[in-house]
């Protein structure tokens, strides 16, 4: 069989061909360094000019709130070491949640080692941070709350609107992690009212190697990569043109239309959580039922581990991911699983499946018509599995 179903458009999408077309031209003839002066790079500069114009418009910021870097990672380790350390004469203490991303869990313990003291804030059983928990958190020496719009494992949305408000309330830095709400969600930073926000241009059809951090005016942050005067002497580094046009190009096709595209895509959701609520049994929805990003769907299947799931929905043509590291050698449990509250051996066999705008009805029959034997197989291996 030659299906082939793409289900982990969380972990990445493929570049939409009207990005690459875009993108082109400074991959080829145009390939003058925007901080040249002479004509050759007048191509350059102007790409790198119109993709800020694009990010700022797709956000709702001004132009000069808006600067590129190479991933989501980088972009939430300068806004968080930044912040940390050009505001550590008022005070060195950091709120966050439990279920961040390791691109802003391991910068806090980089910074715990530097002498910052962190208070990572527990969520509810369906992922949300309470508003109540965060102002309850607050110290006189709180400098900094870091705390994500949506959940890149399962999927809860934030209400980052009212956390910031809070930040706000005590004059206290806020910054969200975008990277999987752009093209998912509504995005607006004057209505959410956040300092600082991080996105990555290849969760929403743009290049792999592209980010960007908005920094409200007037935020201090420090520079986190010195070198040359790029970026408004912010961020050194000679610019990724061909990426940054990408940028552009893909939020700018990611944020039209979202409504009907949201819609459509929430509704293949929907099909996917009933039909396997309905055919798997012992199947336990992780993330909150509703306010959850429209692609995400996230399940646990007792007695069964993630990735022999995975090994053998690769083997009938389906990509999906798990929450364990097997990659890296370790089984650990999701950190974002054991924070709902559910216990290592659950927490185990997560299984999320990530759809994107590619993705069809077939797709979603197609899973439902193999997913039950799949799990039903290796159950019967499974020397825990006490039989049906
Ligand atoms: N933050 C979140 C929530 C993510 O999902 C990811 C990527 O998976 C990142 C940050 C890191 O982004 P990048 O791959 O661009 O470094």
């Amino acid at each position: 069989m030659n299906q082939f179903v793409y289900l982990d458009n969380s972990a990445t999408t493929p570049v939409k061909p009207e990005v690459l077309e875009t993108m082109l031209p400074y991959l080829q003839e145009e390939y003058g360094n925007p901080s040249s002066i002479y004509r050759k790079a007048a191509a350059s500069e102007i790409a790198v000019r119109t993709g800020r114009e694009q990010v700022a418009k797709a956000l709702n910021a001004d132009v000069n709130e808006i600067f590129f870097t190479a991933c989501g990672t980088e972009s939430d380790n300068w806004a968080i070491k930044g912040a940390a350390f050009a505001n550590q004469n008022k005070g060195k203490h950091i709120i966050t949640s439990k279920i961040e991303h390791h691109a802003v869990l391991h910068t806090l313990e980089y910074l715990e080692k530097q002498g910052f003291s962190v208070t990572y804030l527990p969520v509810d059983a369906e992922g949300k941070v309470s508003p109540e928990a965060l102002s309850g958190a607050i110290r006189e020496d709180t400098i900094l709350i870091t705390i994500m719009m949506a959940n890149n494992e399962i999927g809860t949305v934030q209400p980052i609107r009212e956390l910031a408000a809070i930040a706000k309330e005590k004059k206290i830095l806020f910054h969200t992690d975008a990277v999987q709400a752009i093209g998912s969600l509504a995005v607006d930073v004057k209505e959410l009212g956040v300092d600082m926000l991080s996105l990555s241009a290849h969760k929403f059809g743009g290049p792999k190697g592209v980010g960007a951090l908005y920094v409200k005016k007037g935020t201090k942050i420090d520079t986190f990569m010195h070198g040359g005067a790029q970026e408004r002497n912010r961020r050194g580094g000679t610019e990724n043109v061909a990426g940054i046009a990408g940028l552009g190009k893909a939020i700018t096709l990611a944020t039209q239309n979202l409504e009907e595209k949201t819609k459509k895509i929430t509704a293949l959701r929907e099909k996917l959580i009933e039909g396997i609520l309905a055919t798997i049994p012992d199947a336990r929805l992780n993330g909150h039922r509703t306010d959850r990003l429209p692609g995400n769907v996230n399940f646990c299947f007792r007695y069964i581990e993630g990735e022999a799931l995975l090994l053998r929905l690769d083997a009938k043509g389906i990509a999906a991911s798990s929450g364990s590291a097997c990659t890296s050698g370790s089984l650990d449990p999701s950190h974002v699983l054991l924070a709902l509250g559910l216990p290592h051996e659950i927490a185990h066999g997560s299984l999320r499946l990530s759809i994107g705008e590619q993705n069809t009805e077939e797709d979603i029959d197609y899973v439902l018509s193999v997913l039950p034997g799949i799990v039903n197989i290796l159950r019967m291996m499974s020397p825990l599995y006490p039989g049906e």
